[in-house]
């Protein structure tokens, strides 16, 4: 297609998605309960991002029991009142209190050894870390013994009171919130065991083409492995999406059965190739409830965006990118990936954006937004890496910026300043 063909503006199609997207999982989805547990797998694992749908209230007080912060002496304050470097307090030494052990209430005129974060006795109302008693080493157990402390204490010091950090019944972590490694660890430490998530939203992804082949599968002659399919399907579970991925040739007969046993919850279809102008385009020939264009972009400027009917009649959004590699990563993140993150939780919603310097001269064509690779070298400059072929998966896989050259531009000098997103 050449550049006298009118081309949708990437922006009109990014909002296009969203609302044919966004909308439709907006609405669709479900709330579903799932223990803490199972939300503890690897970043990045499908399911493993989580938005909270509801509140999750503390089931315990956190701390559970007032504990100490410090290795010392549990003491009472008021058998301190008094004490001075030249007119110590001595007190006797009680049994030792270890993590994990409840003690027996603390008499008075007797001061108990306490470990961090073990119990302060009933009675006790502060701790002298082991560093300010005399000695400042603990007895052996069982032998008696005796400590000088030589200065009093405000009744609290070095004590965390149960329920300082959270009291049973307030919320812990509120409705809409991505559960991470910090939440899921105030969920267990609180006795929550269970929360309510926005279910993961399930895709079909389909690659189209008669060339490919499942990865591991032996290669005949003019064959090549589908890595789209991988590659989407990575990406789209890295931001919480279920997957079920299909390969199909380029026969409207299997695409369409494909998607007649699309498993009952699918609730969006994502296509890898056959939407371009060539002979074979089976997405575009067999989808025809969908629109088909272009957009001002390379790579990726085929796409299409519609409703198609799924399985016994039901309605799903549909988003075709075309099939070369490039082009269909390039289109995921530009079009499809912010609206899965905001329905997901998944975060940052958008790639962290900067903008630095080029290192060397570009050129791109005029008419469109051009997505080129690139890195920053040593000096914070950018640099390309690959020229602009969507087929150039090596060099997308050696990238760790794609790097904007707008509409209007057809050259940027050394020196000028390009918009550039994270991506890896
Ligand atoms: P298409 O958009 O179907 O015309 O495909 C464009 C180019 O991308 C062709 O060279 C295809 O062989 C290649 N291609 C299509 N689908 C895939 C895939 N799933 N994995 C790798 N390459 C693909
Ligand atoms: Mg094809």
């Amino acid at each position: 297609m050449d550049h006298e063909t009118p081309r949708r503006p990437v922006e009109r199609h990014q909002e296009a998605v969203r609302d044919v997207v966004g909308r439709a999982l907006t609405a669709g989805r479900r709330m579903v309960q799932v223990p803490v547990a199972s939300l503890l797998t690897p970043a990045g694992r499908p399911g493993a991002v989580r938005l909270t749908a509801a509140d999750a209230v503390a089931a315990a007080d956190l701390p559970g029991f007032d504990n100490s912060q410090m290795d010392g002496y549990a003491v009472r304050a008021a058998d301190l009142a008094g004490a001075t470097a030249s007119d110590p307090v001595a007190l006797g030494v009680a049994a030792p209190v270890p993590a994990g052990t409840q003690p027996p209430p603390l008499l008075a005129g007797t001061a108990a050894p306490v470990m961090t974060g073990a119990p302060v006795p009933l009675g006790a109302d502060g701790v002298v870390k082991i560093e300010d008693a005399s000695p400042p080493v603990f007895p052996d157990p069982g032998t008696p013994a005796t400590v000088r402390f030589t200065a009093p204490i405000t009744p609290g010091t070095f004590v965390r009171p149960a329920g300082s950090d959270v009291t049973a019944g307030d919320v812990l972590v509120p409705a809409g919130t991505v559960l991470g490694p910090a939440q899921l660890g105030v969920l267990v430490a609180a006795g929550v065991e269970a929360v309510v998530v926005a279910e993961a939203p399930h895709v079909l992804l389909v690659s189209t083409g008669s060339e490919l082949v499942r990865a591991g599968e032996p290669l005949g002659p003019a064959q090549l492995y589908d890595a789209n399919g991988t590659m989407l399907a990575a990406a789209l579970g890295e931001i919480g999406c279920r997957v079920t991925h299909r390969i199909v040739p380029d026969d409207p007969a299997a695409l369409r059965g494909v998607l007649t046993r699309a498993p009952d919850d699918v609730a969006l279809v994502v296509t890898s190739g056959g939407v371009s102008a060539g002979a074979y385009e089976v997405v575009r020939q067999t989808l025809t409830d969908a629109w088909f264009g272009h957009v001002a972009v390379q790579p990726g400027g085929p796409q299409g965006l519609g409703t198609i009917t799924v399985g016994g009649g039901r309605q799903v959004p549909l988003v075709a990118f075309p099939g070369n590699p490039v082009s269909a990563l390039v289109s995921f993140e530009l079009f499809l990936r912010p609206v899965l993150a905001a329905a997901t939780g998944s975060t940052p919603a958008h790639r962290p954006a900067g903008r630095a310097p080029l290192a060397e001269a570009v050129d791109s064509p005029a008419h469109l937004h051009q997505v080129r690779r690139g890195r920053l070298d040593a000096d914070g400059r950018v640099v390309m890496v690959g020229g602009p072929g969507s087929h150039l998966l090596a060099h997308l896989a050696a990238a760790t910026l794609l790097v904007h050259l707008p509409p209007g531009v057809s050259r940027l000098e050394a020196g000028d300043a390009v918009d550039h997103w994270e991506f890896r």
